[in-house]
């Protein structure tokens, strides 16, 4: 299987690889849509028939999650415990020891944190020795140390694979082989290095592992490996119904093999999906995954081998997936938080998670980046880059020109557009890159020139070439013209716009074979219409904005604002900041920031459900292209086509008043139900099942418009409530139109959409 293929099925298989860069498969890696479709299918049969009953349903699958756990490891069935993480494996293996005071246990410098505490908690409670074992010059554990220390009884010796603070990768098979010839069990933590590194259970009799990193199953799922000689010296400490059977009086049994460490209760939705993931990395395969992921870490290590001022920080044995490096002039924290800001996800290891190694070697923290098939040399490249750029830290007290609240599609259309024509810009987003908690998520979105209203033509115009300049400025394709269709009841007026037509249903479905209107229905035929891809959208103007030197900062709130004939002051979580114009593109919480607009807008909670189908090209274009329906009784049934991954999704127009400041919630049943009904009806050939769904926000404007401009009476703060459910296809449009307002160009054309105007609508 070529590393190309390992990674273009994963990629487009990775929801979350839409929204970040992210290189932290050592922290938690993204699951991919089935891990995600498994554990929320074995969620929603519980929910249907009962916890037990999905159990005993489900039986079959579950047992095999343990022949996948022993297949990955050259082990047999019996022989594997499923755990809640590779911490609680590794306490139920320990604490089954029969430890005495005073028994040795040898320690690799690479172990991790829970583990040294733990055995630090041993010597104090048991009186156990803990001795560290020493390095070689490469990092590794000194083998002629340890062959000395074992001349020696010992009760065990314990090393990490890979450890959390580097990208050393221990060499088992000779510490295991020391181990075994002086009969000293060996517990190896592969916690890093399970789905990344080839591993065999010859000479180990103990491995923990966890199923959220390089596995890339889901959170809460972990592994104990325990050999048949090793199971018979340990005793469970806590055993229970699982692991146990209450023969009489007090008579116990142990349960054969490994589960003898189990709990009865465990999250069986969890387990099934981290059974889905071991399917997932043996079809691939370990090597070709090693192979792939190893390869984009040397090219990291090249570029930042080159980066000046950044230094590699990983032992001589150091490999695989995971690269560890420090900026000379920067905390590592601060460094993460940086490239947080600039789209890229990776983390901070500090000393206090490896003092053993950091402390030795001298680091404080170092930034770990941990690469995975669904990241390629666009995620490396886009680090390098962010990660040379050198960036002033702007604190309170300090001015700018320009403050941008929000970093939506309004948000970050406006700092791009300032940014370029030479402003400094300070951005800020109260949620990290990739939250859904405003509108601008999601996959896709329509676009379309037909209209009700003329009024829209010359922006719908503007918006047109403002996608074409932003994917030009980006060198991707953001708009797909496929053609749209726009129905309403016969005799109702509908859509119009430039090179639109009215058709009947019966040339509407020769248009759109996918899409079933009745006689009933008229149509508008859009030529121009099309599908935006959103999430490339949003990546490209973080990109395009930090390429310019926006200052962006994601997870700082805006408290409040006030304006002087200075400039305007703004209050955040972290301090006060100035500047001489004020944008506020704050999606549904522009009320709270701009009280003046508040009873204008209306926060409304919209959904959406992806859906299967068993002829995908027949919900694609052409077969279908962005449509909606004014469906008499029920509302604006709206829909996209099949794309890029995404199966096909549809929407109301419409939904119950929200409060943004209480967490989305997901779909529920019955608001998944409500839409795939209409699905049924318009839409044949959509006939799978949910795969996806989408919970939003609207924030609705009266008459659908939006407030766009200068309040009144305080020029100096301009905003972007520009939704109405409709907003997106404007965002780069209306960014280049703010950007201009706010640095004192004159835009009549905007007139129309003036908060003044709006307030006269309301
Ligand atoms: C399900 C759905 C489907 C849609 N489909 C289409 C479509 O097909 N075509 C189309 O053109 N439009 C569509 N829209 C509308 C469009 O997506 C929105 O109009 C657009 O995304 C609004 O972007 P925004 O930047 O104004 O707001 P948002 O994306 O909500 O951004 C506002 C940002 O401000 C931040 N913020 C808020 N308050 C603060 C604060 N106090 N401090 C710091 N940060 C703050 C928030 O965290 C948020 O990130 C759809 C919307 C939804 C919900």
């Amino acid at each position: 299987m070529g590393s190309n293929f390992v990674h273009l099925t994963s990629r487009d298989a990775t929801p979350g690889a839409r929204y970040a860069r992210h290189l932290n498969a050592a922290g938690a890696a993204l699951p991919s849509e089935t891990v995600l479709g498994t554990v929320i299918e074995h969620l929603r049969l519980e929910a249907r028939i009962g916890g037990y009953e999905a159990a005993e349903a489900a039986k079959e699958r579950s047992e095999r999650v343990y022949a996948l756990a022993a297949q990955l490891i050259g082990a047999q069935p019996e022989d594997i415990a499923l755990t809640e993480s590779a911490t609680v494996a590794w306490h139920r293996a320990i604490d089954a020891m029969p430890l005495q005071a005073g028994d040795r246990i040898l320690a690799a410098a690479s172990s991790y944190v829970s583990s040294a505490l733990h055995l630090f908690e041993l010597r104090r409670s048991r009186g156990i020795e803990v001795e560290v074992l020493p390095c070689a010059a490469d990092g590794t554990v000194d083998l002629d140390a340890l062959a000395a220390a074992l001349r020696k009884p010992a009760a065990l010796v314990t090393v990490a694979h890979v450890p959390t603070s580097s990208a050393l990768i221990e060499p088992v098979a000779a510490i295991a082989a020391l181990t075994e010839a002086a009969g000293v069990p060996l517990l190896l933590d592969a916690t890093q290095s399970l789905g990344q590194l080839p591993l065999d259970v010859a000479g180990i009799d103990l491995i923990v592992g966890t199923g959220r990193k390089f596995l890339r199953g889901p959170r809460g799922t972990g592994l104990l490996y325990v050999s048949p000689r090793m199971r018979e010296r340990l005793h469970p400490p806590h055993p229970d119904v699982r692991g146990a059977v209450w023969q009489s009086g007090d008579l116990v049994e142990l349960a054969p093999g490994a589960r003898r460490f189990e709990t009865w209760e465990s999250s069986h939705a969890l387990r099934l999906g981290l059974g889905a993931a071991l399917e997932e990395t043996l079809t691939l395969g370990v090597d070709a995954i090693g192979r792939y992921a190893t390869g984009l870490a040397d090219r990291l290590r090249g570029a930042l081998a080159d980066l000046p001022g950044v230094r590699l920080t990983d032992p001589a044995a150091g490999g695989g997936a995971i690269v560890t490096f420090v900026r000379d002039d920067e905390k590592p924290a601060d460094t993460v938080r940086r490239l947080r800001a600039a789209g890229v996800h990776l983390v901070a290891v500090p000393a206090h998670h490896g003092r053993w190694d950091l402390e030795r070697r001298g680091l404080d923290a170092v930034v770990r980046a941990s690469v995975h098939v669904y990241n390629d040399e666009s995620d490396v490249d886009a680090l390098v880059s962010a990660l040379g750029r050198r960036t002033a830290p702007v604190r309170s007290s300090s001015r700018t020109d320009v403050i941008v609240v929000g970093a939506g599609v309004h948000g970050s259309s406006t700092a791009w557009h300032l940014a370029q024509r030479g402003a400094r810009v300070i951005q800020l987003d109260r949620f990290p890159d990739g939250h859904t908690e405003g509108s601008s998520h999601g996959h896709i979105r329509m676009i379309r020139r037909a209209y009700p209203n003329p009024i829209w033509d010359d922006l719908v115009d503007r918006a047109y070439l403002a996608w074409a300049e932003l994917s030009a400025a980006s060198g991707t394709q953001l708009l797909t013209t496929t053609g749209g269709l726009y129905a309403r009841p016969v005799g109702e007026a509908g859509l119009r716009g430039p090179d639109c037509v009215p058709v009947d249903a019966a040339r509407a479905a020769e248009l759109f074979p996918g899409l079933r209107l009745g006689d009933e229905f008229g149509a508008v035929y859009d030529p121009a219409a099309g599908v935006l891809d959103a999430a490339a959208a949003m990546r490209a103007l973080r990109e395009l904005s930090l390429e310019h030197g926006v200052d962006r900062r994601t997870g700082c709130r805006v408290d409040g604002w006030s304006a002087d004939g200075e400039g305007v002051t703004v209050r955040t979580a972290d301090g006060l900041l100035r500047a001489d114009r004020l944008v506020i593109a704050a999606g549904p919480w522009t009320g709270a920031l701009v009280p003046e607009l508040a009873d204008l807008l209306k926060v409304v909670r919209i959904v959406n459900i992806h859906i299967g189908a068993t002829d995908p090209a027949a919900v694609s274009a052409p077969a279908l292209g962005p449509f909606s329906v004014e469906v008499p009784g029920v509302g604006l049934l709206y829909g996209l086509p099949a794309f890029d991954g995404s199966a096909m999704k549809i929407g109301l127009d419409h939904g119950p008043a929200d409060d943004p400041d209480r967490p989305q919630t997901p779909v529920t049943a019955a608001e998944a139900a409500t839409l795939l009904g209409l699905a049924r009806r318009f839409l044949p050939a959509a006939n799978g099942d949910v795969v996806d769904s989408v919970a939003c926000r609207y924030t609705m404007a009266p008459r659908n418009r939006f407030a766009v401009g200068a309040l009144a009476g305080t020029p100096q703060v301009l905003v972007a409530a520009a939704c109405s459910g409709h907003g997106f296809k404007f965002g780069p449009a209306i960014g280049a139109g703010l950007a201009d307002l706010a640095l004192g160009k004159q835009r009549p054309d905007l007139d129309f959409l003036s908060p003044e105007a709006l307030g006269e609508l309301g």
